[in-house]
């Protein structure tokens, strides 16, 4: 059976209860002039307002919501520098659940600390993403406690599918949604929910150029590795996993389109946000905006871009929206 077929709108539901008293029903609003360049309603999604800044405390949460009594006194493990990580030390501090993250020394120390900020227990080892995942296995091993993984994990899915169920409620109308791409899960649970309920709408999945794991996988037609480069959207980095169980399959079987933006239409999604919708967000969250006006999408209904997150270094971030032309691979620090 494939594996978009194992999720309900009774699962989408019940993650919406779970998660409802420690994740904000996020904001819709329209965009006049997005509108007027897209020839037919645009709405974004606001959910950069989300706490620690991106959806995905939506799937953390709803995750640690469903750990039984014994997980929950063992504690979770999981493995990331960015929004993940936040969301997971989030959750687990909310939900009174012990939190460790483990990072690569390499890892830059402002990343650490917002990290830390959240209440996690920080475990730096080894020198890549590689190594500090091996240490969290061990944790797994031999103190029992629970990896929570970013993306494929079916009550991630669930999770950050109740993005999709605000978005039908909000916008009745809604024809398209565009959604950052990267492991899948966010895509995953949104097209699963909205097209439970309203098969008609298409969900449009959009990466960027620059190491788009999901999408070359899906042209390969089974899981792929690809290099990994900087990028303005450093949120879609990484790979899908060569073991996928669920994304790789629901992208493929739900989703309509996908599309790739460019460094420079990522950084002009950037600036639109922040000049026209006064909205901070970033690389990630702004392929929805870039791919919109740079016309690679079309729709003759409702359009919803997601903004899925705004945790950008506000140095970048200034130097982007002052219109410096930012190149990330001549700088080699992203
Ligand atoms: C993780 C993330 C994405 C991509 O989500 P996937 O579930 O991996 O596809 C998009 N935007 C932001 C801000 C993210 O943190």
């Amino acid at each position: 059976m494939s594996a978009s077929c194992r999720f309900q709108v009774a699962d989408f539901v019940a993650a919406r209860s779970a998660i409802s008293t420690a994740v904000r029903h996020t904001p819709v609003v329209p965009s006049a002039n997005l509108g007027a360049h897209a020839g037919v309603p645009v709405h974004l999604k606001l959910e950069h307002l989300q706490d620690t800044g991106s959806f995905k405390l939506r799937g953390a949460t709803n995750a640690v919501a469903k750990l039984d009594h014994e997980a929950r006194r063992r504690g979770i493990v999981g493995v990331s520098t960015g929004n993940h990580g936040r969301a997971l030390a989030f959750a687990a501090k909310q939900a009174g659940v012990s939190c460790t993250i483990c990072m690569s020394r390499l890892v830059p120390e402002n990343k650490v600390a917002a990290i830390r900020d959240l209440g996690a227990e920080i475990l730096i080892t080894g020198n890549s993403q590689d190594e500090a995942q091996i240490e969290a296995d061990r944790l797994v091993a031999e103190k029992g406690l629970v990896l929570l993984p970013p993306f494929d994990n079916r009550d991630v899915i669930c999770g950050q599918g109740t993005l999709g169920l605000e978005i039908l409620e909000d916008v009745p109308d809604v024809g398209t949604v565009l959604v950052p791409l990267s492991g899948g899960g966010l895509i995953s649970g949104v097209a699963a929910a909205i097209k439970a309920t309203k098969p008609s709408v298409k969900v449009i999945g959009i990466s960027m150029e620059r190491g788009p794991a999901m999408i070359a996988s899906l042209k390969a037609g089974c899981p792929v590795q690809v290099t990994e480069e900087p990028s303005l959207a450093d949120s879609l980095g990484g790979g899908i996993g060569l073991d996928n169980r669920f994304t790789f399959q629901m992208t493929r079987d739900l989703v309509d389109e996908v599309v790739l933006v460019s460094e420079a239409e990522i950084a002009a999604g950037i600036r639109h946000a922040y000049w026209q919708e006064k909205q901070i967000i970033e690389g990630a969250a702004a392929v929805g905006i870039a791919a919109l006006i740079s016309w690679k999408v079309r729709s003759d209904a409702s359009i919803v871009a997601v903004l899925s997150g705004g945790n950008i270094d506000m140095k970048l971030h200034h130097r982007i929206t002052s219109g410096e032309d930012v190149d990330l691979t001549a700088e080699g620090d992203a």
